[in-house]
């Protein structure tokens, strides 16, 4: 186990949009970031293929590819990175102490970016179709689905949400739902219900994902009947909820009943010099632009909570 015994100014956990900017921002303002990036360095959009809503890429760019651009732009500047999960954190003392899988690393502020993992159904046939049909963001990947036929898996709001943006795309969406009642909000079911290209397949799961290299059907299976049909479709979203990245904080910070990090006052969380960024405290919008952005307004924020800490010391 290595102990590193100089203080850094800043740490930042996570190596996803969010991370990676706040680390571009911070290493050009002098903070020379240690970013701990985790074992699945590069976050979410390592997971996916085309990126069309980036701003800056007019052909679109592929996820891995963008998440590399970024990593090499932090690096010019100078950013550390270990490539490691965090086990633990300690933020009752100061300096703030981190604790990798084989480093300790003592820090003066830190920037958590460590995301909310999309859920996914977990059945073998799943994988391979990741980024080739099967989709967890409608917002970000609908149009590739235009004018075709899609499934949203889920009864939530969530489920809702992502089947109300992409009827709008596609000619038809269906529903499928493993149970006959749903958690979602009464009025935005019955929004959803009242759009005339939204159809609901209700005590259903997927029970495989069927095609060669991009999925062209699923194997439906009726859970109250036992029956199973194969149905041809274009693409399926799966919307049964996020996972917030922050079991290493429990006891730590203040979480909110899903885990996610409770935002104070913009980038601040419940303990002064401890900042969040991206998604792990973003229950609503959930894309790379806007992880993006609070890394940007995370590693402000930080250097002039370094620069307060320094008027403070001196005194
Ligand atoms: C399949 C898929 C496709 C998507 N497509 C798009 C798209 O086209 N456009 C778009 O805008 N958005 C898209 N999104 C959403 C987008 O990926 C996320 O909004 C974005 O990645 C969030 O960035 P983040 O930096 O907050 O978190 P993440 O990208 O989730 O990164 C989290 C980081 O934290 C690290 N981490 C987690 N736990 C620990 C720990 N204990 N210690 C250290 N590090 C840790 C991880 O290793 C990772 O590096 C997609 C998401 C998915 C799942």
């Amino acid at each position: 186990m290595k102990d590193s015994t100089d203080i850094k100014k800043l740490v930042i956990i996570g190596s996803g949009p969010a991370g990676l900017t706040a680390a571009i921002y911070a290493a050009r303002g002098s903070l020379s970031p240690l970013v701990i990036a985790g074992r699945s360095a590069g976050g979410q959009l390592m997971l996916t293929t085309d990126v069309d809503d980036f701003p800056g890429f007019s052909e679109g760019i592929q996820g891995p590819q963008l998440m590399m651009q970024m990593r090499s732009q932090a690096e010019r500047f100078n950013t550390r990175f270990i490539n490691e999960d965090v086990v633990e954190v300690d933020f009752s003392t100061r300096p703030f102490v981190i604790q990798t899988e084989s480093e300790k690393v003592i820090a003066q502020s830190v920037i958590i970016a460590t995301g909310a993992s999309a859920m996914w159904l977990g059945i073998p046939s799943e994988e391979k179709f990741i980024g080739h049909g099967v989709s967890a963001c409608a917002v970000c990947d609908g149009l590739f689905f235009q004018g075709k036929e899609v499934l949203v898996i889920g009864g939530g709001d969530t489920a809702m949400r992502e089947a109300q943006h992409l009827s709008k795309i596609c000619s038809k969406v269906y529903i499928v739902h493993r149970r006959n009642e749903f958690r979602a909000q009464p009025a935005l079911l019955e929004l959803v219900k009242s759009k005339p290209n939204i159809e609901f397949i209700i005590d259903s799961v997927i029970e495989e994902f069927l095609g060669e290299n991009v999925l062209t059907s699923v194997r439906l299976k009726n859970i109250k009947n036992g029956t199973t049909s194969v149905m041809p479709i274009a693409g399926v979203f799966i919307a049964i909820g996020h996972k917030p990245n922050t079991e290493f904080l429990k006891s730590q910070l203040e979480l909110d009943d899903k885990g996610y990090i409770k935002v104070f006052d913009e980038t601040k969380t419940s303990i002064d010099g401890i900042f969040w960024a991206g998604d792990v405290a973003d229950r609503i919008y959930k894309q790379a632009v806007t992880a993006a952005a609070a890394g940007c307004k995370a590693a402000l924020d930080v250097e002039d909570y370094l620069e307060n800490l320094k008027i403070k010391q001196s005194k």
